[in-house]
């Protein structure tokens, strides 16, 4: 047994569709091929976008897809360990609540380019007394005090090389939205940390939040896993895959009679592996590689996924 690490973190946001499961598939095969353990984490924090019985759907088409974890956490009955985190880095004075709305942000920055990310100008910091100062103006979110000018660095197991200065591109970032920073980004770092993740298998849209996550390990001490950035699946208009995009979902592929073995099959062709003939997950552990998978966008829609029924 390796001492490898790795996690499946589905948001019940939505239901589950090819574009987590191609991510979910690398991050298993990464898990099993060397023998290392794999957790499934529910991350459930994202009121009120999470879906009623979008959790259980996804557990249920992960098992149907072939996919087993070694142990399940679900993000909010963790509340007290975001909350331990936090009061740390309100003693360190690493954090504060701001009201600023994306529009005072917006406003705050000259000129910003296309696709160029908002940089936080730090307007609330040593603002407000405490977060009920703050929540009395507006319900504010906790941002992380940068101190650290200069480059991050990171070595990411698919994209390379990666730098960035959080202070010039980001500035002070979110933690969360919660008085408990129950919240995406602080629960991140501190669940990868806490159940010994050693490698983070994800879309690359959260590349550039990493070196953000890599910053806030070192203020709590803990330790940076390696992390793995996959290209996306998107749709015909290059945009990450939604519901505009057609019916992607792994539910409703089940109800035409795709089996799981198609889907997988289809994906894997996508990743480099196979002809994309029907093949068990597990039957992938043998083939998979990551020097095989594209580093482009896997552009899909509706009509091109139609095309698998044939194989029913
Ligand atoms: N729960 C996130 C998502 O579904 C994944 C976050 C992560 O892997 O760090 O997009």
């Amino acid at each position: 047994m390796s001492g490898y690490v790795g996690r499946l973190a589905p948001s019940p946001t939505g239901a589950l569709h090819i574009g987590n499961v191609r991510t979910f598939m690398v991050a298993w095969l990464r898990a099993r091929a060397c023998g290392g353990r794999i957790l499934l984490r529910m991350e459930d924090l994202d009121h009120p976008r999470d879906k009623p019985g979008a959790a259980a759907q996804a557990i249920d088409d992960l098992r149907w897809l072939g996919f087993d974890w070694d142990a399940e956490y679900v993000q909010s009955a963790r509340r007290p360990f975001y909350r331990a985190a936090l009061d740390r880095l309100k003693r360190a004075g690493l954090v504060y609540p701001c009201v600023c709305s994306r529009r005072d942000v917006e406003n705050a920055q000259s000129a910003p380019h296309a696709g160029e990310q908002l940089r936080y100008p730090g307007t609330c910091r040593g603002r407000f007394a405490s977060w009920e100062a703050a929540a009395a103006i507006r319900p504010p979110c906790w941002r992380f005090l940068v101190q650290d000018h200069g480059t991050v660095r990171l070595e990411d197991a698919f994209a390379g090389e990666y730098m960035q200065d959080v202070a010039e591109t980001l500035g002070d970032f979110p933690l969360a939205r919660d008085v408990d920073g129950a919240g995406y980004t602080l629960a991140v770092v501190v669940d990868d940390a806490e159940m010994g993740v050693t490698e983070v298998v994800r879309g690359d849209d959260l590349l550039p939040a990493t070196p953000g996550h890599i910053l806030l390990q070192r203020a709590l001490g803990l330790p940076t896993p390696v992390y793995c950035h996959l290209p996306l699946v998107v749709g015909p208009d290059g945009r990450r895959l939604a519901k505009r995009h057609g019916d992607t979902r792994i539910a409703s592929y089940r109800a035409a009679g795709i089996t799981a073995e198609t889907i997988i099959g289809r994906i894997a062709a996508s990743c480099g592996w196979g002809d994309g003939s029907p093949v068990r997950l597990a039957e992938l552990l043998g083939e998979f590689s990551l020097d095989a998978m594209p580093h482009g966008i896997w552009v899909v829609d509706e009509s091109s996924t139609e095309r698998w029924k044939d194989d029913r």
